[in-house]
């Protein structure tokens, strides 16, 4: 029999990750003569779940075996592995036959899991209806990101390796090689991205939590993710793992055209004109105001977004922009932007004198301007467009301040792209 198996929300802040309870199972399910095809999916979901302990991501994988056999070692392993002790952890499993008529339902499902908030009671129902084989700990809130795991259309996806530590390594601090880090980026990008950030000289693909994950890299090209693993130098990994994923997708990005509102907890792309000109308030985050068919819609570049803020600064009044972003405390988190025009900005300056080419001075007050030198005179000021130190085009936030489901724009099939490396 074939059969999906999805699982979620098995981790917490103090260690633990989805990915890793998966790669064990799919090892335990291999050990009892069961067949594991092709690779896992790790699909993130919609990045603003304020249940999520990290990343909000949930893992899917096809099994041929026996269901019932696969069930006993799925919860096994959940009681074995899951962060049960923490508040927040919830862990749910589910186990679709390929043959269910679920199937056809779930793609609609997931999607909203990606973009949407979904209760616990929709996951329920869709399993009660269904007759959905699953397992469900605590709350059982994990059975949303497990359905949604097993259901999502990958009609656009992306790779990512996972290497593991050793388990008496974890918790402790992570041992690599910085530099063996930027070199396989350097050999590898485009077709690998993300695995450091060198303008701000942080190596992303190795993670700060306490998880098993030794480091991850992303891509598009299995051949550069090999060498890029190849190249870099750390601990020894304990086992590794290829995910298929729905990261750097923005499948996230609500288009304006496919709403009617803009709502908290959703992510969008906006149009809109520059209404109030960026301001820094302390932190270092800057915000700014446009307009777009919804009202006057809030945006934010936080602080850690870097050097994407200085590129924010440069905003005028006027400026026709699309944004990409997450909406909460209704404020979109800026995560990239294409300045379709800028607006043509003046300053008003003393008039020249046409005889000398100097600056006019001022004749007193309402006497217009005058130049003592060459006798001559003019009413008002005169209008100067002031040179915009910005190009129009898209620009993002740096690599250590991206969302795991953002498209990097070195995926981007568009023109005019400033990449931030
Ligand atoms: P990690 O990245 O370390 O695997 P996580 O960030 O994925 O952790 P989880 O522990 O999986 O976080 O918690 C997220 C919880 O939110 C899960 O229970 C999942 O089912 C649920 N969830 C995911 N997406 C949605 C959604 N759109 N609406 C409601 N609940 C959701």
């Amino acid at each position: 029999m074939r059969f999906w198996i999805g699982i979620d929300d098995t981790d917490s802040n103090k260690g633990m990750c989805t990915t890793y309870l998966s790669v064990i199972l799919m090892e335990e399910l291999e050990k009892a003569g069961m067949k594991i095809e092709g690779f896992p999916r790790l699909i993130r979901l919609n990045p603003t779940i304020p249940y999520k302990t990290r990343g909000n991501g949930a893992v899917s994988f096809l099994v041929e075996g026996d269901l019932e056999e696969a069930y006993e070692i799925t919860k096994h392993c959940m009681e074995k592995y899951s962060m049960l002790d923490d508040e927040k952890t919830n862990p749910g499993a589910v186990f679709v036959r390929v043959d269910s008529e679920a199937m056809n339902i779930l793609p609609n499902f997931a999607i909203k899991t990606v973009r949407e908030v979904v209760s616990i009671d929709q996951a329920l129902f869709i399993i009660g209806k269904y007759m959905i084989p699953h397992i469900k700990m605590k709350l059982g809130r994990g059975l949303i990101g497990a359905l949604a795991a097993v259901g999502l259309e990958l009609y656009d996806f992306t790779l990512e390796l996972l290497a593991y530590r050793e388990p008496k390594k974890f918790g402790t601090p992570r041992e690599y090689d910085r530099e063996s880090f930027f070199r396989a980026d350097k050999e590898t990008y485009p077709l690998t991205w993300d695995t450091v950030d060198w303008h701000n000289d942080v190596v992303v693909a190795i993670p700060s939590s306490p998880d098993p994950v030794l480091y991850g890299i992303r891509g598009d090209d299995l051949r550069a993710i090999e060498k890029a693993s190849s190249i870099v130098i750390t601990e020894k990994v304990d086992r590794r793992q290829f995910f298929i994923t729905n990261q750097g997708t923005d499948m996230h990005i609500i288009d304006e055209n496919e709403t009617n509102e803009v709502e908290n907890y959703h992510s969008y792309k906006l149009r809109g004109v520059v209404i109030e000109k960026p301001y820094d308030i302390e932190g270092g985050h800057v915000f700014f105001y446009i307009n777009t068919k919804f009202g006057s819609i809030k945006c934010a570049a936080f602080e850690p977004t870097k050097q994407f803020r200085d590129v924010i600064r440069k905003l005028e009044i006027g400026d026709i922009l699309e944004v990409y972003g997450s909406v909460k405390k209704n404020t979109v988190n800026l995560e990239k932007i294409n300045i379709v025009k800028l607006a043509e900005v003046y300053k008003m300056e003393n008039p020249v004198c046409p005889i000398c080419g100097k600056k006019m001075e001022s004749a007193g007050r309402r006497q217009g301007y005058r130049c003592k030198k060459c006798k001559t005179k003019a009413e008002d000021r005169i209008k100067v467009k002031i040179e915009r130190d910005l190009e129009e085009g898209f620009y993002e936030v740096p690599p250590c301040a991206r969302r795991h489901l953002s498209k990097p724009l070195v995926r981007m099939n568009v023109s005019r792209k400033h990449i931030f490396r």
